[in-house]
């Protein structure tokens, strides 16, 4: 994509974010009107596009046996976990922390699965006291641990080990887990044998195999080139006599940023099944554990310009959100789009969106032809994953607020931070 990039971009991706009248709303709710009741910079989700893209995967799997693990660190808001609850998804957590916030929303501990390479004993001890569906464990000194703390307890722990497929997921490298050069899983040639090991431990229960090659994928290909790795790999494992449930593929599936095309859960799905068949494991039940896919598109971050600086290399727009509020682009010098919630007549300039924050890594969006003045408010779209769980205090920043629409209402689901909230727990020498 050359820049500058186009403006405004068609919305087709993002249905309940639409213009009436020259608006920018959230299903029926202006979004000019929240921002001026709860101040910028806002996060704002839509409901009914969570269940949107909650019902694409629901009717991509029919009557299949599959579990839908939701990657709850894409957000983790209280009100999304509790609206995935009640919607009957499962959840894939990956500290004790998440497991925390997913059983106060009302989630089902049977269909959590809990992943992540550095598990420590309090969170295994809270988790095999809740009851989760199964360990994703990413190593064989996890194993031991585990088994350890299990047998503890009287318990047998249900595993399954996260197999590194050594695939390139073709993503960007910070998000990409399958290659062998990642910290994640335990190398497919090593699988078995740690199955082996794990069989040998009191205190654990083999329940699967699991796998999560990378996030973003905008190709399913990488997807088939893991499935058959992991397949091969259950034969091996049935034929030494160890029967598994279940098969975990991970999340990943990607979402539109810009103009990218990602496979919809129906495409990943009809040939997943179409090779389990073929493969003769068709009766094993299907864990995915999609996180970006489902929330990604349904969240807006709302900002303020502040100020216009017209400097002699290029425009900047300085605005009140920041690389503490939306940490993408300056991690994955992630794209994301940006519309002035009130479009204006006249030329428009090339600007980059750039916060407050003192690092030069800290800019929202860079050459976007846009026509504002201060004081306009922009939303930054694509925003629901990876937006504010990855929020920080950094220049010590309160984090922003977030709000759920819901048809015409609205509900703040967290309240912005307070400069009482960031001191808390802080002390002065005596
Ligand atoms: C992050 C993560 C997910 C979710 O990934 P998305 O790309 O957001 O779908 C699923 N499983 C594991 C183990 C993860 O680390």
């Amino acid at each position: 994509m050359t820049p500058p990039f186009p403006t405004p971009p068609d919305l087709a991706g993002h249905p309940y974010f639409q213009y009436r009248n020259n608006v920018l709303y959230a299903e029926d709710v202006p979004l000019d009107h929240l921002a001026e009741r709860l101040g910028t910079p806002l996060y704002v989700y839509s409901r009914a596009a969570l269940k949107a893209a909650w019902q694409s995967y629901c009717s991509a799997i029919g009557p299949r046996p599959v579990l839908v693990c939701y990657g709850m660190k894409a957000n983790s808001n209280l009100a999304v976990l509790g609206e995935f609850a009640r919607l009957g998804a499962g959840f894939d957590i990956v500290s004790g922390g998440e497991l925390h916030r997913a059983l106060t929303a009302g989630a089902d501990a049977s269909r959590i699965v809990f992943s992540g390479v550095g598990k420590q004993a309090w969170e295994m001890r809270d988790a095999l006291r809740a009851g989760v569906k199964c360990f994703n464990v990413e190593s064989v000194d996890e194993l031991h641990r585990l088994s350890d703390v299990a047998a503890h307890m009287g318990l047998r722990a249900p595993v399954s080990l996260r197999v590194n497929p050594d695939v390139d997921a073709r993503t960007h490298p910070y998000i990409s887990t399958g290659l062998k050069e990642n910290k994640f899983g335990i190398a497919i040639g090593d699988a078995l044998e740690a199955y082996r090991t794990a069989q040998s431990l009191p205190g654990l229960r083999i329940v699967g195999v699991d796998c999560h090659i990378g996030s973003q994928l905008t190709d399913i290909s990488p997807y088939f080139d893991a499935l058959e790795k992991l397949l091969d790999l259950i034969e091996s494992l049935q034929q030494a006599g160890i029967a598994i449930e279940h098969l975990d593929l991970g999340g990943g599936l990607g979402i539109r940023y810009l103009d990218e095309t990602p496979p919809s859960p129906r495409a990943l799905l009809d040939r997943v099944f179409e090779r389990m068949n073929a493969r003769g494991q068709g009766h094993l039940q299907l864990v995915l554990e999609p996180g970006r896919s489902l929330v990604g598109n349904a969240g807006v971050l709302l900002t303020t310009v502040q100020y216009i600086k017209h400097a002699e290399a290029r425009n900047f727009a300085i605005v009140d959100a920041a690389m503490n509020d939306l940490l993408r682009p300056a991690l994955y010098d992630a794209f994301h789009g940006v519309q002035p919630l009130h479009p204006r007549a006249g030329d428009p300039a090339e600007y980059d969106l750039v916060g407050p924050v003192c690092e030069s890594a800290d800019w929202l969006a860079k050459q976007r032809l846009l026509t504002i003045r201060q004081g306009d408010v922009l939303a930054v779209e694509s925003a629901g994953a990876y937006g504010v769980t990855m929020a920080s205090n950094y220049n010590s920043r309160g984090r922003p607020a977030e709000v759920m629409v819901d048809g015409d209402k609205y509900y703040v689901v967290r309240q912005r931070e307070t400069l009482a909230d960031q001191l808390r727990g802080e002390s002065l020498l005596p």
